[in-house]
């Protein structure tokens, strides 16, 4: 919705008292400044809601800034509605939503992750590429109790008492997220305790991100109406399934899938080929935008089907990138990368994804032989052999891999790399020696 009197007419229509102006921090916190819809003419036209510049060195842990971040408590940015996301909220009467880009006077601020994603869906166009996505989430379910949040359900993976249980909660999200132009595809209790996965459809790069924050607001907040926490915290149970969000993509040139050679529906392109080569190439420094918390890395474990090594293979679930195996006959669609969370702040991390896959094309970088069967079996020396690297296991680890990626850094830009990394770096120091469960009660309200 884009014009000034629907968007007006909506208002009446849903006596919306506040328009939340929604951006999402480097931290991946979504927030948003309401304004009341009596006031609501002068944004209309693009003027912009003020924020304190110093929100994007907010660590997830509280409101003070991470040291080094080039950014200080002086300073303004102004969030500019994007109208074409405009939507009522579905679980909070009276309150719709926008997206924002942020600006620092006429020009997208340097700071502005969904600016970012702009900037990188721009530079493939330059390649003439189209980039497509979606974002498929595991969620957890947990009930309040006095003992603290307990698990919704302790099933097994796809069992129908799990979705018996939550029948009321998944039906009353599914429609809050069809009301916002989401279209669910499926649903399905995942292995963990609580689990559940609930695959949306894929859009333009642009418009994945974006679904994945209204997804993520609405899983929480319909959640909560039902009096349940939904979490997206990776990894809540230590030893049980933790919790991805898989991020699906695939390039088309003139509005032609650049997937698989036509009339060949498993052989992938050379393009193609070379864009998973660039990904697997940046995975160590990638992580750091795209599994990004600290918590992130207990799900980042072989033999958890959670993508532990910089490998590819045809449906298989052990390698960070997956190609969905087709049925017979269909070509493949799409390729997955496991190595994903909803702790990442999806303008960022899809952004350096294909920062790191235009690097692949742009360097010509060769996609190994596909891995059959899990890469922890291999020996070591056969990993070694095929190139197989097992990904970092701590955030400081894909930190460091971060601060040496020149391309990633290149493409955040300096003030964008620095106060990113100023964010990481608080959060790794501060909870680095957290217990787990003081970890996880930091951040089960947060994602
Ligand atoms: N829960 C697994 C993860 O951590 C993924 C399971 C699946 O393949 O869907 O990513
Ligand atoms: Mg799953």
């Amino acid at each position: 919705m884009s014009s000034v009197n629907d968007i007006l007419t909506v208002i009446q229509q849903h006596r919306i008292r506040f328009v939340r102006f929604i951006w999402c921090d480097n931290a991946n916190v979504i927030r948003a400044k309401a304004v009341r819809t009596t006031f609501i003419q002068d944004y209309l036209d693009g003027d912009g809601v003020g924020i304190a510049a110093a929100q994007q060195a907010l660590p997830v842990m509280y409101d003070a800034l991470s040291p080094g971040s080039g950014l200080t408590p002086a300073g303004e940015a102004h969030m500019r509605a994007d109208w074409s996301t405009f939507a009522p909220l579905p679980y909070a009467a009276g309150h719709a939503r926008v997206l924002t880009d942020i600006y620092d006077g006429d020009r997208p601020w340097v700071h502005c992750p969904r600016s970012f994603l702009r900037r990188m869906i721009a530079r493939a166009a330059d390649h003439g590429l189209q980039v497509f996505a979606a974002f498929e989430n595991e969620f957890s379910l947990l009930r309040p109790s006095e003992s603290g949040p307990q698990p919704f359900d302790t099933t097994v993976f796809c069992q129908t008492w799990a979705l018996d249980q939550a029948a009321p909660i998944i039906n009353a999200i599914t429609d809050a997220l069809e009301a916002q132009g989401l279209q669910v595809e499926m649903t399905y209790p995942e292995s963990g305790p609580g689990q559940f996965e609930l695959p949306v459809r894929y859009a333009d790069a642009l418009r994945a991100a974006d679904n994945q924050i209204v997804f993520r607001e609405t899983v929480k907040a319909v959640a909560h109406q039902h009096g349940a926490l939904a979490s997206f915290v990776p990894k809540i149970y230590p030893d049980k399934a933790g919790n991805g969000a898989h991020l699906h993509f695939s390039l088309q040139r003139d509005g032609r899938s650049l997937v698989v050679e036509p009339e060949r529906p498993h052989q992938l392109t050379a393009e193609m080929r070379a864009f998973m080569a660039g990904i697997l190439h940046h995975l160590p420094a990638l992580m750091a935008l795209t599994t990004p918390s600290t918590n992130s890395f207990k799900r980042i474990r072989p033999r958890f089907w959670s993508g532990a090594y910089t490998c590819w293979g045809i449906g298989n679930r052990e390698a960070a990138l997956r190609a969905p195996q087709p049925s017979a006959g269909r070509p493949i669609t799409n390729i997955e990368l496991k190595t994903s969370d909803a702790t990442a702040n999806p303008y960022l991390a899809l952004g350096a994804l294909i920062a790191a896959g235009l690097d692949g094309i742009e360097r010509g970088l060769a996609l190994g032989d596909p891995v059959d069967g899990d890469p922890a079996d291999l020996s070591d020396e056969e990993r070694h052999k095929r190139g197989i690297q097992q990904l970092p296991s701590a955030l400081g680890e894909a930190i460091a891999a971060l601060e040496r990626d020149d391309v990633l850094l290149d493409a955040l830009g300096s003030s964008l790399a620095q106060s990113y990394l100023a964010v990481r770096r608080a959060e790794w120091e501060a909870m680095r020696t957290m217990s787990h469960d003081e970890e996880v009660r930091l951040l089960l309200e947060r994602y």
